[in-house]
């Protein structure tokens, strides 16, 4: 049988979250995978899919939402998820289109995606997007106000608060790629301890999926591995 790029760099993925979950003892079928697909065409997501991959991953509203018309055919059986900056003014949009929004990381968002989510779909699945970085990255609440946010978070009636996400800075060595993940989890663990019912650590990336799933990731996001590297020059 032959197979496609994409089929085959999936299956390399599939094996590295099997290999990292058996070493974390984890069950390797808690730890989902997001593909990617920022700056792919749609048709390279349509060979991921024929290759039983079901959730893809976002960042631009515009490029998204061409893609996911494109891909028509195929919504019903796709989970799409927003993972990059939103603004205020294209929340409509992703309420409209989308099944999950990683990246929430001030109550007006949430607010907004919440009142602008349509009648009839379901409630938009939401992660709270937290800065384990530091001064580094500008995106994502700050740990110590995660609690207070989420608390008004899950008020909100059209969302689904399912957990937390960071995009931590590169690091060399495992054991350094896992103390930005070990943080995130342990925040999860305070907003779980308060009451708060969270399923989803969506944490890891490429070059870091083992250090992510050593640390409890739920859901890791990978673009690279599975479709290659990515151009921005268009
Ligand atoms: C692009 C992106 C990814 C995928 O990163 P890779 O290193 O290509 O696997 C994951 N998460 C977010 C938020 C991204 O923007």
């Amino acid at each position: 049988m032959s197979s496609s790029p994409v089929a085959r760099h999936l299956d390399e993925v599939r094996q590295r979250i099997a290999k990292a979950a058996a070493d974390a003892s984890r069950e390797a079928s808690l730890v989902a995978l997001l593909a990617v697909s920022k700056t792919f065409p749609a048709e390279d997501v349509r060979a991921a899919f024929d290759a039983g991959q079901r959730a893809f991953g976002e960042n631009y509203v515009q490029e998204a939402v061409a893609k996911i018309a494109e891909l028509a055919d195929l919504r019903s059986e796709i989970e799409w998820h927003f993972i990059g900056p939103l603004q205020s003014n294209k929340t409509k949009v992703v309420a409209e289109n989308f099944d999950w929004v990683h990246s929430v990381d001030r109550l007006k968002i949430a607010q907004r995606l919440s009142e602008q989510r349509p009648d009839g779909m379901a409630p938009l699945n939401v992660c709270l997007q937290v800065n384990v970085s530091g001064e580094e990255s500008k995106s994502g609440v700050a740990p110590e106000e995660a609690l207070a946010l989420a608390r008004q978070i899950v008020a909100l009636p059209f969302l689904r608060l399912r957990g937390l996400m960071a995009i931590p800075e590169p690091a060399g060595t495992l054991d350094e790629q896992r103390v930005p993940h070990r943080r995130l989890r342990e925040i999860m663990d305070t907003l779980r301890a308060d009451g708060l019912e969270l399923d989803t650590l969506s944490m890891g990336m490429s070059a870091d999926i083992e250090a992510a799933i050593l640390e409890g990731a739920t859901m890791v996001r990978i673009g690279t591995a599975i479709f290659g590297a990515r151009d921005y020059s268009n």
